[in-house]
């Protein structure tokens, strides 16, 4: 059976990043997965990600036992379950960092720091913790919805970037220091770039990592990116999976049809998604949710209006013009038969199933798309029997579609 075998050192990997998180060592600072790590890091703050605690709290499904207990605190079971489930367990305090990484739970803020260039639930959410632990709190607030980002648009998210320097001067006692900054975003770009590179393998004809395990191989770029770690890590992965495209081996034996997956994944669903595109000879090679994370356009040398411009041209701030054009261009790359669009319940923000991009996408392109409804954390949402049936159906189509081509 097909494995990649670098996951024993991202375990590894990832228990290090909880055990220095919990150790008390460094002041720690709360950030979003697309907020401004690099900074932090040159401020030499450790720096959580609730984000990645919400993915993991939906991969190891336990998130619906926590979402009622916010629920009751007044949080709507409608908005983002990573949210909901972070904050009621928070309040139950439970977490499953306790069991997977042996830690304590989640490492006590000194800093808050979000950027709404994803959306604007972070706010609420960071506030919330804000409030409780009585720390400051900063944000970015960038134009959003773009078709393109213009100078204009760099101005002012570079501005916001500044206005935080002060609060980390203030908690983490240290003066900022441009260098440091110059050398974070140097070592994030290099990851980026191997995580590009590392997606990229998958336009192989036996594609060697599969949307399913980006999602889990993901886990260093975003919690470790600006360090040598994520650097390591993916010099090491990609390394792997170049072999496996020299052996022609990959997690397809024969593959039928290529998927491109836009939207969240459905972490309590992830293995037997896997399977089931798998055994029907379907490789999902492609995804917008892993392409998220490559911020090529850092340059060390002009540190702050390169983070202010991989940040906020990310695929979620961008316009349908913008989407739809950066599909076309990755379909054509993944050489894709089909794209799932996953309509995510409780993040609209990441689904672009609402106002009839699937189907404006298929009238340009010819291209089969499908629907399928779930979400992020909340199984509530998702039904299993309909969505195999679908994907079933909708993988037949795109085999015959090939056949008779
Ligand atoms: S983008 Fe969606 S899943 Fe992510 S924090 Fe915002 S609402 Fe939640």
């Amino acid at each position: 059976m097909y494995k990649i075998n670098t996951s024993k050192l991202l375990k590894e990997v990832m228990q290090n990043y909880f055990t220095r998180l919990g150790s008390g060592e460094k002041k720690v600072a709360w950030c979003t997965s697309v907020g401004p790590a690099e900074l932090l890091r040159s401020f030499g703050f450790e720096v959580y990600f609730p984000e990645n605690h919400g993915a993991l709290m939906g991969a190891t499904r336990t998130a619906t036992d926590f979402i009622p207990v916010a629920t009751k605190y007044g949080f709507s079971n409608q908005i983002c379950s990573y949210t909901t489930a972070d904050i009621g367990a928070f309040i139950s305090n439970e977490s499953p960092l306790k069991k997977h990484y042996k830690s304590e739970g989640i490492p006590k803020p000194d800093l808050l720091v979000y950027n709404t260039n994803q959306c604007r639930e972070v706010q609420d959410w960071f506030t919330f913790y804000a409030d409780h632990f009585k720390v400051p709190i900063v944000g970015i607030h960038p134009p959003r919805y773009l078709d393109e980002v213009t100078k204009d648009d760099i101005k002012q998210v570079v501005d916001e970037f500044k206005r935080i320097i002060p609060y980390c001067e203030q908690v983490s006692g240290c003066k900022f220091d441009i260098d440091h900054f110059k050398e974070t975003i140097k070592l994030s770009k290099d990851a980026t770039i191997l995580w590009q590179k590392v997606l990229k393998t998958s336009v192989s004809d036996t594609p060697p990592m599969s949307f399913f395990d980006g999602t889990i191989h993901m886990g260093p770029i975003v919690v470790l990116r600006g360090t040598e770690l994520a650097v390591d890590y993916y010099r090491k992965l990609l390394d792997e999976l170049n072999s496996n495209v020299e052996a022609k081996t990959g997690f397809v034996d024969d593959v039928k049809c290529r998927i491109f997956w836009d939207g969240m994944p459905i972490w309590g669903k992830l293995r037997m998604l896997s399977d089931l595109f798998s055994n029907v000879g379907a490789a999902v090679v492609a995804s917008t949710y892993c392409n998220s994370w490559i911020f090529d356009d850092f340059d060390e040398n002009e540190p702050f209006e390169s983070s202010a411009l991989a940040y906020t041209k990310i695929f979620i701030n961008r316009s349908e013009f913008a989407k739809i054009k950066m599909l076309k261009e990755w379909i054509s790359e993944y050489k894709v038969d089909g794209v799932i669009f996953h309509d995510a319940k409780t993040c609209f923000n990441n689904s672009n199933t609402r106002f009839g991009l699937p189907q404006r996408f298929k009238e340009q392109t010819g291209l089969p798309v499908l629907v399928i409804e779930g979400d992020l954390c909340d199984l509530r949402f998702f039904s299993e029997g309909q969505s195999i049936s679908k994907i079933e159906t909708f993988v037949e189509q795109l085999e015959h579609q090939k056949t008779f081509k």
